[in-house]
This record gives structure tokens, sequence and C-alpha cells, in this order.
């Protein structure tokens, strides 16, 4: 016959520490959230061995008087919250009063302490969350946590601990972790007598991330600021060039909390989509501040977890922010194409390293936190690129048959946007100038177009340097842009002889689902026969034979991207449009449209396709004496 009786309150408190305290990472989280909100302006982080030994934290903040050290360390106490309605609005890192209790009940803690203003402190010493002694101290303002022995009465916990290595490593990067939601607080942490990191606490975001990242991950990030619904972002996100091959550096922090969050993973990568390699992920830095009660942080016992009152909106702020900071990039008013196309010609040698202090500072990664980020037409609370509407749930085969065919298609589908000037190429000619862009014309350096190559690279003289560009790359981005611009009014060309496809009968139903999107697109399609459309417009430039293929992989995407947000698959459909009519390798391309596409590389408008392929690459007349040994 089973018996319930109530567990011992200190048995309690043991079981409760696994919830709270994992590993010794844990315990430094814990210790330093506690003296940043006891107002600490310094901290100094120590641990030895994997911190299982030994972890002290100093900090100079406000302190405890001796009746709260003494009551310190009970289940439940605590000063930041007082009743459940506090819970709607946490503005400090702790609340729940458990951390100093589960720590203390699986290791042996020395507390030293004293209160702001107070003549003396106090000390305490704990061994299994009991109070073995406490007496007056004679010790500097604020507080020091000692924690010994971490799990000594828990074997089985400290079997499951890691190696030293491990387990230091993992107390290092939490220690940062806090460094880096803080840049106005100092935070020093030292393992085994060596210092691993120090932030000056001046405030600033890029101090904080050049001193806890180090200068050359900090210089390959682009400064991001933003704001919707009441929910602020700065920080930084990586350049393109500089995807990592894994998510490790990405560091998001809600109201100075470090968070993992896949929404915002989400966010910060779809805005990177088309300018980042397949398989590479954007680093940052993002801090996101909002009310307290838009944010619910009580859902995870460490408190890594948030969950956001308002998804959506939390989501468009990072999105934006970051779009807005990587459409900004390299857009200055004297263009220097070569730096960023040299870059990415040189992969192997690293441009940043070398760079001087003064070009880390225009890389805008001196800029003052609250200067706005290089921005490009819209504010970042604004939609950058226009969000399509456009996969509705819609167009049944019968609306699809009234709506198409009656609408004169050029007329009503060319943007009204003034910007949209139109072609600066020659009549025929499939180069359309980029409508987002034609509004500041900038002056390019001298160049010379050589020619093209293998009817696929177009070769320009630029001064001492040689640039090889794709031709279909450029004209793929190119054309990117212009329908994202363009938004649900993509322009269409009506075809001379429209032409008859007969696509596969999951794809039929599908361009039948979806008449809406593909009329947003330009494509004028209607039901012929019995398996048969006839197509009458298509997205402006592409070719008559791109058209069965375009629609196959759009239906593909339209199938791939069921589990997709709206603005990806728009942006998937987008990419197999801009492909498809984009010139292509060994067509042949008359000198106005391959002109256009030097001067928009040249611009540094241009510089990856949307699946993040550099478009360009440059070859130094140091690079050409090398290869014929003229120097070595
Ligand atoms: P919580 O942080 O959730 O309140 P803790 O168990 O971490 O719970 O801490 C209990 C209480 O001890 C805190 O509410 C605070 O009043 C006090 N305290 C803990 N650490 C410090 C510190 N470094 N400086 C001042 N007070 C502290
Ligand atoms: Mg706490």
């Amino acid at each position: 016959m089973p018996m319930i009786h109530i567990l011992d309150p200190h048995v309690a408190d043991m079981i409760a520490a696994g919830e709270v305290v994992e590993r010794p990472a844990s315990v430094i989280k814990e210790l330093t959230e506690n003296a940043f909100d006891a107002g600490a302006k310094n901290i100094t982080i120590e641990l030895r061995g994997g911190g299982a030994t030994y972890i002290r934290v100093t900090d100079d903040g406000c302190g405890m008087s001796p009746e709260d050290a003494g009551v310190a360390f009970l289940r439940h106490a605590t000063s930041k919250l007082r009743d459940e309605h506090g819970l709607e609005s946490i503005a400090t890192m702790g609340f729940r009063g458990e951390a100093l209790a589960a720590i203390s009940a699986v290791s042996r803690v020395e507390l030293t302490t004293r209160r702001r203003g107070d003549e003396a402190g106090t000390r305490v010493l704990l061994e299994a969350g009991e109070i073995r002694d406490m007496l007056p101290a004679g010790c500097p303002e604020g507080t020091t946590m000692i924690v010994r022995d971490l799990f000594y009465n828990t074997p089985a916990r400290l079997k499951f601990l890691k190696s030293d290595r491990s387990e230091a490593a993992a107390c290092v990067l939490t220690a940062l972790r806090c460094a880096l939601g803080r840049p106005e607080v100092s935070v020093r942490c030292i393992r085994d007598g060596q210092e691993e990191f120090f932030s000056p606490g001046d405030g600033r975001i890029e101090s904080c991330v050049y001193a806890l990242l180090g200068r050359e991950a900090a210089s390959k990030l682009l400064l991001c600021s933003g704001e919707n619904g009441g929910v602020k972002v700065t920080g930084y996100a990586s350049s393109p060039s500089a995807g990592r091959g894994n998510r490790r550096e990405q560091y998001f922090y809600c109201n100075g909390r470090f968070i993992k969050s896949a929404l915002l993973q989400a966010a910060l990568e779809q805005a990177n989509k088309n300018t980042l390699l397949v398989g590479r992920y954007p680093a940052c830095v993002l801090y996101l501040d909002m009310s307290c009660a838009a944010v619910d942080v009580n859902v995870h016992p460490a408190k890594t977890e948030v969950k956001f009152s308002d998804e959506k909106t939390v989501f468009d702020a990072v999105y934006y922010a970051v779009l807005s900071a990587l459409s900004g990039e390299g857009r200055s008013a004297s263009v220097e194409p070569s730096a960023g196309t040299r870059q990415m010609a040189e992969p192997k040698k690293d441009f940043y390293k070398s760079m001087s202090a003064a070009d880390f500072r225009a890389n805008g990664y001196a800029a003052k936190p609250a200067a706005p980020a290089p921005r490009p037409s819209a504010p970042a609370s604004a939609p950058v690129w226009p969000r399509p509407s456009a996969l509705r749930e819609g167009g049944t085969a019968a609306q699809l048959r009234l709506d198409l065919p009656v609408r004169p298609v050029r007329e009503e589908k060319t943007p009204e946007s003034p910007v949209n000037t139109g072609f600066s190429a020659p009549a025929g000619s499939k180069i359309v100038e980029n409508p987002v862009q034609n509004v500041e014309k900038l002056s390019l350096p001298d160049h010379k177009i050589v020619g093209e190559a293998m009817k696929t690279y177009i070769i320009v003289e630029l001064g001492e340097e040689l640039l090889l560009i794709d031709k279909h790359a450029a004209h793929e981005r190119m054309n990117f842009d212009r329908l994202r611009a363009q938004e649900r009014h993509i322009m269409a060309q009506s075809l001379l002889v429209p032409v008859t496809v007969r696509p596969a009968a999951e794809d039929a139903e599908l361009i039948e689902q979806n008449g809406e999107l593909l009329g947003e697109l330009g494509f004028e399609i209607e039901p012929f026969g019995e398996r048969d459309y006839i197509v009458r417009a298509v997205p402006a430039d592409m070719d008559a034979g791109e058209i069965a293929p375009a629609l196959e992989e759009i239906c593909e995407k339209l199938r791939r991207g069921k589990s997709l947000g709206e603005q990806q698959v728009w942006d998937e459909i987008l990419h197999t449009v801009a492909c498809k009519a984009a010139i292509k390798a060994g067509w042949d391309t008359t000198e106005a449209e391959l002109e256009r596409i030097v001067e928009e590389v040249l611009s540094g408008r241009v510089k990856y396709c949307p699946h993040g392929r550099p478009v360009s690459v440059t070859l130094s007349r140091k690079d050409l004496d090398k290869m014929f040994k003229r120097i070595v």
C-alpha cells in the first residue's frame, strides 16, 4: 500500500535544483543575473577547473542587509516579486526566488555582502542548504558569492558532468552571453587565473560586441535598428559575406535577457534569405526591447525561452531591421565597388583582418547605437520590400476563366510607382532598369568593358583590376530586385503567339487553384481543352521556351511551400521568375545589355545572385603579375 507524504523541503529543493542548476554554467548564469538585478556596474566571474569545484561572482551592486542575507537562500525568497500580478510584467532577471535555494542545496556556499551605506557586511556559510555560520564581516559594498563542490551531495548528478574542459567552456559561454546582454555593465571573466574576456561596460553596444566577440567577428557585422508595434530592435547582423557554418553566433536578447527563439532565428534567416549562400547561417547580436507585459519569461526554468504575446509583430520587427541593414550595405555616395568584390574574390584571404581602425569605423561598426541604421528607401518599421498578400487561397477554375483573358495586360500591370521610370536599354533589350534604385544615380568609376568571354563572363577593366562578371547571375539578381520592388504588379508581356502547355495533372490542379497568384506574377493562363492550358502573357522578359519549365518550378515551390511563410514562398517564386527571365550563359547578349549589367555591378547594387553566389570576381594586376611570375 503506497504511503503519500510530503517531501521534506530540503529534498524538494534538491529536486528543484535539477531544473535550475543543471551544471556549473547554470550557477554562473544565476549568480551573474542576480548581480545585474542588484544594479552592479562591475562584475567579476571566476571559475576553477570546470566550475564544479569553485565559482566566484563578485559585484558592486546594492548588497544585502544581514537579515536579507539570512533568508536569501530560502526557497521562494525573493525581493523581486510580491504577488501574482507582478508575474505579468517582470523587469528583473530573477523573480522566482529559487536560484540561491537550489544552488545552496547542492553545494557549499559562502556569501559575503554589504549593503550600500552599511557600516559592516555579513558572511554566511552554507552546506547543502543549511546555514552553518553567519557572522559580521568587513568587506566592500556589494556581494561576493562563492560556490564550492557543486553536486558533492548528489553523486548521480556529478556523474553527468562532462570533462572540466567542456564544463568550463560552457561556463565561459554563459558568462559571455550574460555580458553581451548588458553593455552598460563591465564584466570580467577569469578561468584558472587567466582572463577569458573583459567588457568595458561603457554602455555602447559596439564596444561590448568588439570586446566580447573580437575584432574580426565584429567587423563583419552591420548595424541594425528598427521598431515595429512597440518592439524596438537594435544591434548587429552579419554581412552576407560573413555567414557561418552554424547558428552558434546568433545572440538574441529580450529586455536584457539572453533567449533562444526559433521565431527570431527564422526572422533573421529569412531576412538573409536572398543574400546568404545556402547552408550558411547569419550571425547576430540583436537586442529587443519591449514592454515587459508583451513577453512572458515564466515558461522555462532557466528562462532562456520566452513567449511573445504578439509573435508576428516581433518577427516583423527583427525581419525588417535586419533586411534594412542588409539592403543598406555598401550603398554609399562614393562608389567603391572593388572592396566588396575583392572580398568575394578572395575568400581565403581575410579582407577584414587587414582593415584599419578607420575602415572599421567606416564599416559602420563604431557608429553610436542610437544612430539610425543605414537605410534603404523606407524606415525599418515599414516594410522595406512590399509584402505580398499573394498566396491567398483563391482562384477557382471558374474565376480563372472569367478573370484573366479580359485584362489588357500591358497597361494594367505596369507599376504605377513613379520611381519606375522605365527602360534605359534600347527597345527590345531584355535588361530593365531596376526601379527602386533608379532614384539614386551614382557616378561610376572609370572602366572599360573589354568584352565577353564564353558567352558567360563579362570582362571589365577597372584601373589596376580586371572584373569578371557572371552575366546570368548578375541579371538574375537585377530581375529579382526589380520583381520584388514591383510587388504584385509584376510587369507582364503579351505573347504575340500564345503558347500552349500541358502540365502534369497535379500541377494543373495547382495552376487552377493559384490563378490569382499567377496573375499577379504576370501570367495569363486559360484552360484549353481537356488537359492543356493556353498562356497569353508571361512576366516581362520571360522567353517562350522558359514558360513550361517556369510553371513547373513554380508549382513545385507552391507544393513545398506549404510549410513556409507567405513571404518566403513568394520570394522562392520570384527566384524562379528572375532566373527564367534572365539572360543565360551561352546566349548572345547585346552591348547595351552588357553595359547595363556592368553598371549595376559597379554601382555596388548587385553583389550576390538571389541564391547568394557572388556575381563578380576581381583579378588585380598583382594577381596577374604573380601568375606570370613577373613578381613573386
Ligand atoms: P531571485 O533572483 O529569483 O529573486 P534568487 O534565489 O536568485 O532569487 O535570489 C534571492 C534574493 O537574494 C534576491 O531576490 C535578492 O534580493 C537577493 N540577492 C541574490 N543575489 C544578490 C546580489 N548579488 N546582490 C544583492 N542581492 C542579491
Ligand atoms: Mg536570481
